[in-house]
């Protein structure tokens, strides 16, 4: 399709646009009076209207029920993850089995390393991407610690090439095949964070098993934003975590998966009540027998009052379904993409770089912009004009134009602001 860089083609955009009913089902931070362009989404997504009632029907079962509620609220509070299996699953690609909710990311990944990280003597090395999300790189190297390993030694980073802003899959499957033997676990992003690369876990899933490997991925810019496939991909496991595409609230719960090859295998993992025997948790036995299932990794009972609104949430994704999303998504990140070029052409300058990867296969939702010239100060104007983006050292604004609730005026709009922004400070 081709674009143009005017309002009326992008209201125009707007009109045909399948979701834009969702829209107004978000609440948008105002500036002058207007909802400002919202392009952290990946980071923090915005409150869903409905999510508000989800809360407040929990506050009235706890002032109505009490203690009554884990089994006669209208949505019992003691199986209440299990309302997630079904759209959870969807989004994922998974069967319901093979997905549950619970603490937060990083926790979360901790826990399924304790089954998935089992190093040996000789086979011990951990792949991931260079650059990782911090909390991922503090994990790893408390993992490797804790089993007594040289976190030098141990933690393999795949890097980028000299001058290259991405990381090639030819170079993390050579990775992979080099550590061979000494390689006891994958688990790298599905989207990485700062780039919005996407990573072909099909091809490093089964790579990674060709030598004997487990691989997970952590899918916390990935979750809500492409299409993921982990069963048939044969993941081993994964987790998300629920208030970046997921709109579920700050810091709210994560999601996890287990592939169902695991889930009669009696893993070593760290128990905790959540997990036991559904049927006789409250037999309060002593021995731990674990669920079958993701569920068979829960710990300890459920923070109902923060999965309310990831409940809301992942219902909508539900509704929506992944297809309608991922098309709109690929059209305004192109459409984006498209007013980014020709303002640069515009203003004759080397102002900024998009440095996420231009083919459709290698990115989701999110550009990242390098800006070369203003940096910080453009970075502030922006923000103080109603854009709200976010800066990544050193140099690097990210921007993730949400499907979900983003429009193509929108898009128009920021590239006005971003021209005036430019010419301003010069
Ligand atoms: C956002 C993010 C996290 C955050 O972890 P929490 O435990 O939820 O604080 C972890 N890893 C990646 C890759 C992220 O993008």
């Amino acid at each position: 399709m081709s674009f143009q860089n005017t309002l009326a083609f992008a209201q125009q955009l707007d009109a045909q646009d399948e979701l834009k009913a969702y829209r107004d089902e978000f609440i948008f931070p105002q500036h002058n009076n207007k909802n400002v362009i919202y392009f952290t989404g990946n980071s923090l997504g915005l409150q869903p209207k409905r999510a508000k009632k989800y809360v407040e029907d929990v506050m009235n079962d706890w002032a109505n029920l009490a203690v009554e509620g884990h089994f006669y609220a209208e949505k019992p509070w003691w199986d209440y993850q299990e309302r997630f299996a079904e759209p959870l699953s969807k989004i994922v690609g998974a069967k319901p089995s093979e997905v549950t909710v619970m603490n937060t990311l990083t926790v979360n990944l901790h826990l399924l390393m304790v089954s998935f990280y089992r190093p040996t003597k000789t086979r011990y090395k951990i792949i991931c991407e260079e650059k990782a999300f911090p909390s991922d790189q503090y994990m790893f190297q408390s993992q490797v610690q804790h089993h007594g390993y040289d976190v030098n030694d141990a933690i393999v980073e795949i890097k980028r090439r000299e001058g290259e802003h991405n990381i090639r899959l030819e170079d993390i499957i050579a990775k992979i095949n080099e550590v061979g033997d000494e390689l006891a676990l994958v688990l790298i992003g599905g989207v990485n964070y700062y780039t919005g690369q996407v990573f072909d876990m099909k091809s490093i899933t089964e790579a990674g098993h060709k030598v004997g490997a487990n691989v997970g991925f952590d899918l916390a810019h990935a979750a809500g934003n492409i299409k993921l496939d982990l069963h048939n991909w044969n993941v081993d496991f994964a987790a998300w975590c629920s208030y970046k595409y997921m709109n579920s609230g700050p810091g709210n719960a994560s999601g996890c998966f287990v592939h169902e090859k695991h889930h009669q295998a009696n893993l070593p993992r760290f128990a905790g009540w959540w997990g036991h025997n559904k049927e006789r948790r409250f037999k309060m036995e002593p021995d731990f027998d674990p669920v079958h299932g993701a569920d068979g990794w829960q710990v300890s009972n459920l923070p109902i009052l923060s999965l309310a609104p990831y409940l809301a949430s992942a219902e909508m994704f539900a509704e929506v379904g992944m297809d309608k999303l991922i098309k709109k998504r690929d059209q305004i990140t192109s459409y984006l993409e498209f007013i980014l070029h020709e303002i640069d052409a515009e203003i004759a300058g080397t102002e900024f770089e998009i440095i996420t990867p231009s083919n459709s296969e290698e990115r989701a939702c999110q550009l990242s912009v390098f800006l070369h010239g203003q940096g910080r100060n453009l970075f502030d104007y922006l923000m103080k004009n109603g854009v709200i983006t976010d800066w990544r050292e050193p140099n690097v604004i990210r921007l993730a134009p949400v499907p979900m609730y983003c429009s193509f005026e929108d898009m128009y709009n920021f590239g006005q602001i971003l021209k005036e922004g430019i010419y301003s400070l010069k």
